[in-house]
């Protein structure tokens, strides 16, 4: 059975599992790991609109990635935003998949997407790819469990204070709604039966330079092996007064780098600056036998980030 409700509040939601795009859900109710009535949030009012309140975007949790990409405000305003939105996945799941859905997906991990196998994330005692095959997997081991969090905007989102609505509950950060990877079997702290309604950005600042960058693999293109969001802020003396670097694809939740940050705050927007600041990215790493490579793929990623943003300055 199918419901389809015209309100967001918790009453019209209970007892279901929340459909916006599927292009992930699908995949979880083949193989046995989502299963109960659908709730399609298609005719819930709002749920598709971006609005603009005093600077600021309201972003509805059912607006898709590809509107997301394409739409000019977003691309002035939150430009690396904008081209993390664009760039992840195919045109074809941006085509549908949406803010909400592409915050709350669940583990790509593949042990934890075998039917034929349970690990902690499933019900299971141990985490299997610990010792088993985890190329793709965290290489900043922070939790029982050492799948990568697979949200591209969820890491961007860390980089620009946005908060989430959430019906029944108090709206929160981008960090507070994916937890701190310490609970195996969650992505996200989302409360059992409540929706993401919308995700407000503030509005964007004099001087804001940003862009996204990814590593990928040939054979698994559509997903990094580890991606980056950097976002700085350079004043008319052409000194960075502000900066968030984000980095994903290293750890059960993206991670801001405090360290590249400082390095970044305070000194002269140039290469050299930024090269500097970049060797930090990958302070703390702890990698798994199988993920060395992406602790050596990190600076050169956030490096690529930084160029890119640097060269947004003015556009
Ligand atoms: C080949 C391929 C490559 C990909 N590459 C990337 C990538 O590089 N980066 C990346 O981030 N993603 C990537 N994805 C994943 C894709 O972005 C997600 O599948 C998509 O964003 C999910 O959005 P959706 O609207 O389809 O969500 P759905 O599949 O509808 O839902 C996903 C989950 O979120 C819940 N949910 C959805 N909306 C809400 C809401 N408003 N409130 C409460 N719960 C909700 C659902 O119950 C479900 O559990 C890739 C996918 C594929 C197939
Ligand atoms: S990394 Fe996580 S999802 Fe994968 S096998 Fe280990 S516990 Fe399961």
């Amino acid at each position: 059975m199918i419901q389809f409700p015209k309100s967001a509040d918790k009453a019209a939601i209970k007892d279901g599992v929340v459909r916006a795009g599927s292009t992930d859900l699908t995949e979880r109710r083949h193989l046995g790991l989502a299963d109960g009535p659908l709730i399609d949030l298609r005719d819930v009012a709002d749920l598709d609109r971006i609005e603009w309140n005093a600077g600021g975007a309201k972003i509805g949790a059912r607006v898709t990635l590809a509107k997301l990409a394409a739409d000019e405000k977003i691309r002035a305003g939150y430009r690396g935003f904008a081209a993390a939105a664009g760039e992840l996945a195919t045109p074809q799941i941006r085509a549908v998949a949406t803010l909400g859905g592409s915050l709350l997906q669940r583990s790509r991990c593949w042990y934890y997407r075998s039917p034929d196998a349970q690990c902690l994330k499933s019900g299971g005692e141990r985490c299997l790819a610990r010792g088993g095959d985890h190329l793709y997997h965290a290489c900043f081991d922070l939790g029982p469990c050492v799948a990568v969090h697979p949200s591209t905007l969820g890491m961007a989102l860390m980089t620009y204070d946005a908060q989430v609505s959430i019906t029944g509950a108090a709206s929160r950060s981008v960090e507070a709604l994916l937890g701190d990877g310490a609970d195996p079997r969650r992505e996200n702290t989302l409360e059992s039966g409540a929706i993401v309604t919308a995700i407000t950005l503030p509005p964007p600042e004099a001087g804001e330079r940003s862009a996204y960058f990814r590593a990928t693999s040939r054979v698994r293109a559509e997903w990094p092996l580890v991606e980056a969001l950097a976002r700085i802020i350079v004043d008319d003396d052409g000194r960075i007064t502000s900066a968030a670097i984000a980095v994903g694809g290293v750890a059960p939740v993206p991670l801001r780098r405090a360290a590249v940050e400082a390095a970044l705050v305070g000194k002269l927007a140039k290469q050299s600056v930024y090269e500097a600041a970049a060797r930090n990215v990958a302070d703390g790493a702890s990698p798994l036998p199988m993920t060395g490579y992406k602790v050596d793929l990190l600076p050169a990623t956030v490096l690529e980030a930084l160029e890119r943003a640097h060269e947004t300055a003015g556009t």
